[in-house]
């Protein structure tokens, strides 16, 4: 999508500070850490939110979710991290292109909102 800033970065027209890629995901550091582990991975497929998954393969959401596990690996979180995808305005998405941010390397809230 032209006009979309995680597709730009994806494609490297926007710096990021990557920590993993392959054919269908890219996964980079949040500009704003909510923890002193945050990244964000997502499809390198323009889809909106996990309200449009309908136009991804299975394979390029299954490649995010394993992406998920290899950074996990790579970012020595063996104590455990949390997964969150925020879709649309109750959720306070920001940036819509479909992204999973990975919070960790910290004791964190036992409760979700
Ligand atoms: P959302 O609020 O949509 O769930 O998450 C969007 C995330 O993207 C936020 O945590 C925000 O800090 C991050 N973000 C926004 N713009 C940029 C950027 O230009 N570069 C990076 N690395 N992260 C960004
Ligand atoms: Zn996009």
């Amino acid at each position: 999508m032209d006009n979309c800033l995680f597709c730009k970065i994806a494609a490297g027209q926007i710096p990021s500070d990557k920590v993993y890629e392959d054919d269908s995901v890219y996964a980079f550091r949040d500009i704003n850490p909510q923890a002193p582990v945050h990244i964000l991975v997502i499809p390198r497929k323009h889809i909106p939110s996990l309200d449009g998954i309908g136009d991804a393969s299975d394979q390029e959401l299954a490649s995010c979710l394993r992406a998920i596990r290899t950074i996990a690996g790579q970012e020595g979180l063996n104590h455990g991290y949390r997964v969150v995808s925020n879709c649309g305005p109750d959720a306070c998405q920001s940036v819509p292109h479909l992204h999973f941010h990975i919070l960790g390397g910290t004791q964190m809230a036992d409760r979700m909102a």
